[in-house]
């Protein structure tokens, strides 16, 4: 009986996610298809270009502990294109002049770690550094698994743990709402739970920063689909899967033109939103508590100066509207533009109160912002203000959605889940999203590799 070919691997999207799932396919020796609706990969974590200039959607920062993230920069070949601080130093600024370092003592272990960095921490009084300590205990005792987490905010239980406004504005919150994606007062405990945890208390060098030198584009496109096709992945961009039907029959269009696969293996790794138009039969499986997932927006306010207003590479900020900045003027090729000017971008998670602002407010906000948080910034002139929302940036983290997000088996014959918002004990992140890529990757050869041959075929 001649040899009957096993169908190929189906992944639908070309996020982090989906490349993570579609090189372990072919790491295991599978024939993958990876369906993308975009003429890019990368999903969320993109590039675009503005005039001359490469311009990030939105500033990506990793962590030390983001192994299967820095994993996946290592298979791409792209780990020399980003920077990995080799210990934890946080530049925070406050509007009225005074700033501090949260910054990590090479050589102290964990938990010393924390006392150390909390003393330098000018930021707080002595007797808040004190009671920041105290709170830093309290959640390295709680264990991010626990399902009675979930149900609570971290600002609650920060509060019951005797940490007033002072230490969440100028400490928790610089740190969870960057990483969550949310305030502390709706943050999900279970998911700071993860975060501090692993991020910041149990190892003292976890949460060294890193993030790209190059356009992200250049990371997650360029060295994605580079990867991908080294690894016989053949990657089909411009397709947009249309609709995928049980048994696992995965239509997709691209254009006029009209394609389908029969397969038995099929990668969801879309968001949520669009695995349901995809596939309308999760609403049936268990899957359909994602539904209630929502989402929380991230805005990025690009400012191009006329000259160097700062010698930070990023900094967090304290009591103003500027969350974060980086200096993005290597990356973004502004050099080749104006050799003299810098290019900050200023990052604004959880900006459900600033998404639908208008530009003329938003942009001469938060060029004052920056001018009260940099004196030099008062000097230059402002050559170009823009500003790029993200209205999905992340699902909306919190309490009660751990309780939402599926595991990477949908509840459908042939089809796996992935993405981010995927069950992974991770926040909503680059290093969740590949956590889960591999993750449904797996459950599917596993699953394989139980059924009998005759079956299979
Ligand atoms: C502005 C911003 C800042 C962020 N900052 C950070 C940060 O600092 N650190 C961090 O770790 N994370 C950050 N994140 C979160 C991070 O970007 C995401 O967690 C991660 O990129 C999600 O990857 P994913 O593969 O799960 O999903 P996505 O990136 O959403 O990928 C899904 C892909 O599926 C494709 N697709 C959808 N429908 C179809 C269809 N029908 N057919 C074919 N293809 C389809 C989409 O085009 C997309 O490419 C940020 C996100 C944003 C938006």
């Amino acid at each position: 009986m001649p040899a009957v070919a096993e169908p190929v691997a189906i992944v639908v999207g070309g996020g982090l996610a989906g490349i993570a799932a579609a090189l372990r396919f072919a790491d295991a020796g599978r024939q993958v298809v990876l369906l993308e609706r975009r003429h890019r990969l990368g999903g969320l974590a993109f590039s675009f270009q503005r005039g001359p200039l490469v311009i990030d959607n939105g500033q990506h920062v990793f962590l030390r502990c983001c192994d299967a993230y820095r994993g996946l920069l290592l298979r791409l070949g792209v780990q020399d294109d980003v920077t990995l601080q080799e210990h934890l130093d946080i530049p925070v600024l406050r509007a009225d002049g005074r700033s501090a370092r949260l910054s990590r003592v090479p050589g102290v272990p964990a938990p010393a770690h924390l006392g150390a960095a909390l003393a330098r921490y000018r930021l707080l009084s002595v007797p808040n550094r004190a009671r920041a300590v105290r709170g830093a205990l309290a959640l390295r005792r709680l264990n991010p698994a626990d399902p009675t987490l979930d149900a609570q905010t971290l600002g609650g239980f920060l509060r019951a743990h005797g940490q007033n406004d002072a230490t969440i504005d100028a400490l928790w919150g610089v740190v969870a709402t960057a990483t969550l994606n949310l305030r502390p007062d709706e943050a999900s405990l279970a998911l700071a739970a993860k975060v501090f945890r692993t991020g910041l208390l149990d190892h003292a060098d976890a949460s060294d920063v890193g993030y790209s030198r190059v356009p992200l584009g250049q990371l997650h496109s360029v060295g994605a689909l580079r990867a991908l096709r080294a690894s016989g992945v053949e990657v089909l961009m411009g397709h947009r899967v249309e609709s995928i039907e049980a048994g696992a029959v995965v239509t997709a269009r691209a254009g006029s033109q009209q394609r389908t696969w029969d397969t038995d293996t099929v990668v969801l790794a879309t968001a949520h939103r669009e695995a349901f138009a995809a596939a309308p039969a999760l609403a049936q499986t268990p899957t359909a508590s994602a539904a209630g997932l929502g989402a929380t927006p991230i805005a990025n306010i690009h400012i191009i100066y006329d000259r160097h207003v700062t010698d930070l590479p990023f900094a967090a900020a304290v009591g103003s509207p500027v969350q974060w900045f980086f200096d993005r003027t290597e990356s973004s090729g502004l050099r080749g533009v104006h050799p003299k000017g810098q290019y900050l971008a200023v990052t604004v998670s959880a900006a459900d109160d600033i998404v639908a602002e208008s530009n003329r407010v938003l942009g001469p906000l938060f060029v004052e912002e920056l001018t009260r948080l940099l004196p030099d910034a008062r000097r230059a002139k402002v050559l170009e203000v823009f500003i790029t929302r993200e209205r999905r940036a992340t699902f909306r983290q919190a309490a009660g959605s751990v309780a939402l997000r599926p595991s990477s088996r949908s509840g459908l014959h042939g089809i796996w889940l992935a993405g981010a918002w995927t069950d992974t004990g991770w926040p909503d992140t680059m290093e969740g999203a590949v956590r889960s890529g591999i993750a449904a990757a797996e459950a599917a050869l596993e699953a394989q590799a139980h059924v009998p041959a005759e079956v299979a075929r």
